[in-house]
């Protein structure tokens, strides 16, 4: 379905990115991977090779914005055209308002929202060179509170990238590019699991018996939810598909 497709990955290596890149492989694109942790990098490369696809991984911290265009010339030296982007790294904290500082929101900022925006931009004559296409991993915290969860630094940013992905939709089509974001309900991934395990067990109960009543389809999502629909997005399947923000999420943004 993707054959051939140059296909970047940000946070490939974990939770949704790396079953997006499993999807991808599995579809016969090739793979690059951009996240932090090298040993993570080296080990999903790894599992990428039974694919028989080309592979490549590089080790960044998209949230040092600085160093976003230096991460861009490497990838560009590689592939200097480019099919598809898929902006997934991601932060999410949940803490109140009142107790959000100005270092956790910026974080939330620099890697939620600048490094897309910027990587998107580095590489966008790549992108259109193909008439490639971007995917958002966005979140239904955009436009969706939970009970517990109070999310003003994460729902600032994934409201961002919502805009962000109709505003670029709208002028990239000029160029033949299409951004789309999908928007995931919780998925069991490392970033969900660090979160359920800072709260207390009461908290653990209450989350557990909250999942159960307000998904439809009745349980979270796994990382192979997800993937699906991004591959579609990828594929000449979507090829007139542009700014739209698809709900992932077992039915969660129905009521
Ligand atoms: P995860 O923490 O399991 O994996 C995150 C990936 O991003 C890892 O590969 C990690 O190396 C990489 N990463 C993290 N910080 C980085 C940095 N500073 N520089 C480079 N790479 C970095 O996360 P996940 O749960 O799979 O989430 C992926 C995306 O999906 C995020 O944008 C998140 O907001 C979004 N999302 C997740 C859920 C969910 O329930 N898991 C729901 C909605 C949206």
């Amino acid at each position: 379905m993707l054959s051939n497709k140059r296909t970047i990955i940000t946070g490939g290596t974990d939770g949704i990115g790396f079953g997006i890149a499993k999807a991808f492989a599995e579809n016969n694109a090739s793979v690059f991977l951009i996240a932090r942790d090298e040993e993570n990098l080296k080990k999903s490369a790894a599992t990428l090779s039974q694919f028989d696809v080309e592979v490549h991984v590089l080790s960044a911290d998209l949230s040092n914005i600085s160093t976003i265009k230096k991460t861009t010339q490497d990838i560009l030296n590689i592939w200097p055209e480019v099919d598809v982007l898929v902006n997934n790294a991601g932060i999410a904290r949940f803490n109140p308002f009142t107790e959000t500082n100005e270092e956790e929101l910026d974080l939330h900022l620099n890697l939620n929202v600048k490094a897309p925006y910027i990587l998107t931009q580095q590489l966008f004559d790549a992108l259109a060179a193909r008439k490639g296409s971007v995917i958002n991993i966005s979140s239904y915290f955009s436009h969706r509170m939970l009970p517990g969860r109070p999310s003003t630094a994460y729902s600032l940013s994934k409201g961002a990238m919502d805009a962000f992905t109709k505003s670029l939709a709208y002028e990239a089509g000029q160029r033949g590019v299409r951004v789309n974001a999908i928007a995931p309900g919780t998925v069991n991934t490392p970033l969900v699991q660090a979160n359920i395990n800072r709260l207390t067990d009461e908290g653990k109960t209450k989350f557990d018996e909250m999942i159960g009543t307000i998904y439809p389809l009745g349980r979270i999502g796994e990382p192979d939810d997800i993937s699906g629909a991004t591959v579609f997005l990828a594929s000449d399947q979507a090829r007139w598909i542009t700014g739209a923000i698809l709900a992932v999420d077992g039915g969660l943004t129905t009521n």
